[in-house]
């Protein structure tokens, strides 16, 4: 078969199966399947596509109907400037995430000193922790997360990426690994919850770790947690930024307020509009 016949028909087969995505995922896993050739191919679509890398793609075409997400496929998945190594130990990283990291950045930036201490917690796939390592050379980054498993992948992202000495990764739950005081605090913790749970796209739940979705009955008993703990771990001045679920600004405003050791607490929308990122100045 030739590369273009192959990729329509893997698209027509995602389609009918109602993926939304469905011609780029037909490439994507494409271009997986042909490894160092893809180039070659894919600038050449009447190029006749040999046994082994079509019974690859046939396989990866049946992993991604059965519902698995791209990302666990390919074991790859682009964030900020740089690639990471994914698997299903970790979150997938989203684009929306990258607002989180502009707005560190943004507070960073203000700083008059660029050696300040920046923690990330719950760093997953270590997707924020070495944005922010790559954009704010100077600062000093601390990561945790209560997952051994995603934290050994955090580390093998920040080492394959260059980050390795600037990034100090720790294990526990939120604070627990740590006790220094910090400049910026981010988060983004597990908001899904129980309820809203169960309606997750079946990528979502079948396939990512439910201990970086979930967040008790409303959802918000991360950010309890964390607002209540953090102001034990910032400087004074230091801000906390938290990405927060599209329903979820208001449950947060009320709990910045009924702590009162924060100020100036404020929201970033995402590019869709919703708010995604509240950000607080410990008092
Ligand atoms: N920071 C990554 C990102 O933005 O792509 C991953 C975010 S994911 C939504 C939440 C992460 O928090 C998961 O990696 C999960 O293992 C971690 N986590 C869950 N409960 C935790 C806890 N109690 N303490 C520390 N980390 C926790
Ligand atoms: N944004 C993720 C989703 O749509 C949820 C991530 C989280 O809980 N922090 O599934």
């Amino acid at each position: 078969m030739i590369v273009r016949d192959i990729l329509n028909e893997a698209t027509r087969t995602f389609e009918a199966a109602g993926i939304p995505s469905a011609r780029l995922d037909a490439e994507v896993l494409l271009s997986f399947a042909l490894g160092r050739e893809k180039l070659e191919f894919l600038k050449n679509p009447e190029k006749i596509i040999n046994e082994e890398q079509l019974s690859f793609y046939r396989k990866f075409i049946v992993r991604r109907l059965q519902g698995e997400p791209v990302a666990y496929i390919t074991g790859f998945k682009n964030f900020w400037t740089f690639t990471l190594k994914v698997n299903k130990d970790v979150l997938i990283p989203r684009p929306d995430t990258e607002i989180i990291v502009e707005e560190a950045i943004d507070v960073a930036k203000k700083y008059t000193s660029s050696q300040i201490k920046i923690l990330d917690i719950g760093t997953g796939s270590g997707a924020i922790a070495i944005a922010l390592a790559d954009e704010l050379p100077k600062t000093n980054i601390t990561a945790t997360d209560i997952s051994k498993a995603a934290l050994n992948l955090a580390q093998k992202n920040a080492e394959n990426l260059g980050f390795k000495e600037r990034i100090d990764f720790r294990q526990g739950d939120l604070f627990e690994p740590v006790d220094d005081t910090f400049d910026i605090i981010v988060c983004n913790p597990p908001y899904i919850s129980t309820g809203d749970y169960e309606a997750l796209p079946s990528g979502v739940k079948n396939y990512e770790p439910a201990v970086a979705l979930l967040a008790g009955m409303e959802g918000t008993e991360f950010y309890e947690r964390l607002i209540c703990q953090a102001k034990n771990h910032l400087e004074k001045n230091g801000w906390l930024l938290m990405e927060i679920g599209a329903k979820q600004e208001q449950s947060v405003y009320k709990v910045f307020g009924q702590s009162g050791f924060y100020e100036s607490v404020e929201t970033r929308k995402d590019y869709a509009g919703w708010p995604r990122v509240v950000k607080a100045r410990r008092k």
